[in-house]
C-alpha cells in the first residue's frame, strides 16, 4: 500500500462564519494564483470541515472571499466523494427536483427540506490548476449545488419560502450561536 497524505492533516481548523455574518454574502473572487497559499487554504478548509463534521465547506464560510470549496460527501448509493474545486462552475443540472433535508455549517443544528436537482455537473480546477469535472447525483448533487451557492453569497435558506423559511430563521434567531439582534435575521 502506498502512503497517501490525508487531506486536511497539515491544515488547522479556522473559525466558522455563521448566518448573519457579512462574509457569507456577495460573490467570491476568482482564484488567479495556484500557489502554496492556495494549497494551504484548501488544507485549512478540509481541517475545518472535518472538525465541524461537515460534508462540504466553501471559503466564504471561513471568511475568505475566494471561489473554492472542499467536500467529503456520500451520494445516495453511499459512494464517498472527496475533493476540492477551485473556480467551480455549475455547468449542468438535471433530473427531478427533489426536496430533501439540508443543513449548513453556517447554521449549526438546523435542517430544512430544500429543493435541489438530482444531478449536477461542476467544472473547475484542482489546487495545482488542473481542469476537473465532477458529476454528482442524489445527496452529493445537493452538496455540489449548495457549495456553488455559497460562492455566490447564497445559503439554502434563500431557496426556501413561506413557513419553511420562517421556521429556519426563527430557529436560527433562537440558536445558542445566534448573532446580536442587529445583525441577525437575514
Ligand atoms: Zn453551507
Amino acid at each position: 500500500m502506498r502512503l497517501r497524505t490525508i487531506p486536511g492533516s497539515s491544515g488547522r481548523p479556522r473559525p466558522l462564519r455563521l448566518l448573519g455574518d457579512p462574509a457569507l454574502s456577495g460573490p467570491g473572487r476568482e482564484v488567479t494564483a495556484f500557489d502554496g497559499e492556495l494549497a494551504a487554504l484548501i488544507e485549512d478548509m478540509y481541517a475545518t470541515m472535518y472538525a465541524a463534521h461537515g460534508v462540504g465547506l466553501a471559503a466564504h464560510q471561513i471568511g475568505v472571499p475566494l471561489r473554492v470549496f472542499v467536500y467529503d460527501c456520500p451520494d445516495d448509493e453511499d459512494r464517498r466523494h472527496l475533493g476540492h474545486l477551485v473556480n467551480p462552475r455549475l455547468v449542468e443540472t438535471d433530473g427531478p427536483v427533489v426536496r430533501g433535508p439540508e443543513g449548513c455549517l453556517s447554521l449549526p443544528g438546523i435542517e430544512a427540506g430544500t429543493p435541489r436537482y438530482d444531478r449536477a455537473v461542476v467544472t473547475g480546477f484542482s489546487a495545482s490548476g488542473e481542469p476537473r469535472t465532477v458529476t454528482g447525483t442524489g445527496f452529493f448533487a445537493r452538496c455540489l449545488q449548495h457549495e456553488c451557492d455559497h460562492l455566490d453569497g447564497l445559503l439554502y435558506v434563500d431557496h426556501l419560502t413561506g413557513l419553511r423559511r420562517r421556521r429556519v430563521l426563527r430557529a436560527a434567531a433562537r440558536a445558542p450561536w445566534a448573532a446580536e439582534p442587529e445583525t441577525s435575521g437575514r
